[in-house]
């Protein structure tokens, strides 16, 4: 590899796996990517205390198994069974097929490369060589902390510049930063989180986050109950591509139909939110149902790939900065990625919409919700009320924490929910860490990293009510309603529905 050091190709051929390790050395794609997966039943692991089979099914779209290359370790069992609590859940004989909720933990745990995430970067390489395409990245904000662990880089470290740089050497036409998506999130879901308070009542209480989409699969076939519970604000993601490819594309006079948007993810699941069906929010808009939100999801590991195929020295880049038009979030966008993140990002707006009055500094320090334990929980003032909230992540602490709820057992008006232990900075396509000790460390680093980087920006730039670019975009397009229609483009674009699962179950 061109001008890449000795202990950074060393660094990133342990956190990238053994497929990236074939591309770097001999240009070729290596895994189970390009067997397919190969024929059969794609079992991996046992499920746990029942000694019955597990499966990945062979279309999953976030990951992909291949037999051929499975070494029985059984690390990929535990993930899925001990840390997610999914495999000792359901019974594949009487389901007759895989139940997954796509957290890829079993992909960032396997270490001989049997089970990967589905690779979208072929296909984003092809389309970064035609013309033809307009592409935009768009970088979620846990990436900032973690892609430098590939190239020798200090864990934890901010490399948000390096990473716009990369991407715009890839080829990039646009490289837009999420943290504005997760803005819009924050202003959708405080607003949704005021509207139940200020209603009263159990309907609808408590309001769970719904921006991580394994937890949402989760809850669609376990806790079904829940769904009317769940904010119906899209993911930072699925909001920022609607707009893309809306608002973006009027703006700049883009034909739509020649964008392509390509998120950059610490997470697998996001592979399977954009195939969801509702997700084509902008091709309705734009009366053209093949249009999607997001086309293509890379992790932070084929992200890391490209760059190694392409010989890219990322240690080496210059920092860039994101394009503007979506290239500012706020301190509470950039939490996103840390566990009980996203709730103290809502509660800040939150507080601002029940109050008119800027929150108070323990809420731009929300340190009750933060840290790595299991399950935190805080009470906070928003007006006259007192709102209990609870942050929960790791799929086993879900289930305990769910089956809490739905006993009433413990109460609670805002639930943040994430299926990634520690939340997407351990993301199932972060960097891979070899031992618990080196995840929780990574775990640890990306967090204080994060929580670093928003900690230094003061109001006006910590809340996502005073992001003004997003503001202007509120009220000329979100705000607005087009010719002939009721409901705000807001509206329109920003939100979605969920559906019970619970008969696959049975
Ligand atoms: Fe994806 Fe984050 Fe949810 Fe993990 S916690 S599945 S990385 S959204």
């Amino acid at each position: 590899m061109k001008n890449m050091k000795k202990t950074s190709r060393r660094r990133f051929l342990e956190t990238a796996g053994s497929a990236g390790a074939g591309i770097l050395l001999s240009g070729m794609r290596t895994g189970a990517q390009e067997r397919g997966g190969g024929p059969g039943p794609h079992r991996y692991g046992r499920q746990e205390g029942s000694g019955r089979p597990a499966t990945i099914d062979p279309n999953d779209p976030a990951v992909v198994f291949s037999e051929s290359l499975c070494q029985e370790c059984d690390h990929c069992e535990k993930a899925c069974g001990r840390m997610m609590g999914i495999m000792d859940r359901y019974d594949p004989e009487k389901t007759g097929k895989a139940i997954c909720i796509h957290c890829g933990q079993c992909s960032a745990i396997c270490p001989h490369e049997a089970v990967t995430e589905r690779f979208h970067y072929p296909t984003a390489e092809r389309l970064l060589a035609d013309p033809e395409w307009v592409t935009v990245a768009l970088v979620s904000p846990s990436t900032r902390v973690s892609l430098g662990e590939m190239f020798g880089i200090e864990q934890g470290a901010n490399v948000q510049g390096k990473t716009v740089a990369a991407l715009k050497a890839l080829g990039f036409d646009h490289v837009f930063d999420v943290t504005f998506g997760a803005d819009m999130t924050v202003m959708e879901e405080a607003a949704e989180l005021v509207s139940r308070l200020r209603a009263g009542g159990t309907d609808g209480m408590p309001m769970f986050t719904s921006c991580c989409p394994a937890w949402v699969k989760l809850a669609e076939y376990w806790f079904p109950e829940l769904l009317p519970s769940l904010s119906s604000a899209k993911s930072p993601i699925l909001m920022q591509g609607s707009l893309v490819k809306t608002w973006f594309a009027r703006k700049n006079g883009i034909n739509p139909e020649r964008i392509k948007v390509v998120a950059v993810a610490p997470c697998t699941a996001k592979k399977f939110e954009i195939t969801r069906p509702e997700m084509n929010a902008s091709g309705r808009f734009l009366s053209n149902p093949e249009i999607r939100d997001i086309d293509l999801v890379l992790t932070n590991r084929e992200l890391g790939r490209m760059l190694g195929a392409a010989e890219i020295d990322f240690a080496a880049l210059e920092e860039a900065p994101f394009d503007p038009a979506m290239g500012r979030g706020s301190g509470a966008g950039i939490i996103f990625g840390n566990t009980g993140g996203v709730m103290e990002a809502a509660l800040r707006t939150a507080y601002y919409l029940e109050t008119g009055l800027d929150p108070p500094e323990d809420l731009l320090r929300f340190a009750p919700i933060r840290g790595l334990e299991s399950v935190r929980e805080a009470e906070v003032r928003l007006g006259g009320r007192t709102v209990r909230t609870a942050a929960v992540h790791g799929g086993a602490n879900i289930f305990a924490l769910a089956e809490k709820i739905r006993a009433k057992e413990v109460s609670y008006d805002f639930v943040e929910v994430m299926a990634c232990p520690g939340g997407c900075i351990g993301g199932g396509g972060q960097p891979k860490t070899r031992g618990r000790a080196a995840k929780e460390a990574a775990q640890t680093s990306r967090s204080t990293g994060l929580y670093a980087i928003a900690d230094r920006l003061a109001e006006p730039e910590a809340s996502s009510y005073k992001n003004g670019a997003l503001r202007g975009v509120y009220d000329e397009f979100l705000a607005r309603t087009e010719p002939g229609e009721k409901e705000t483009n807001a509206h329109r674009l920003l939100h979605t529905s969920f559906v019970s699962r619970a008969s696959d179950l049975a």
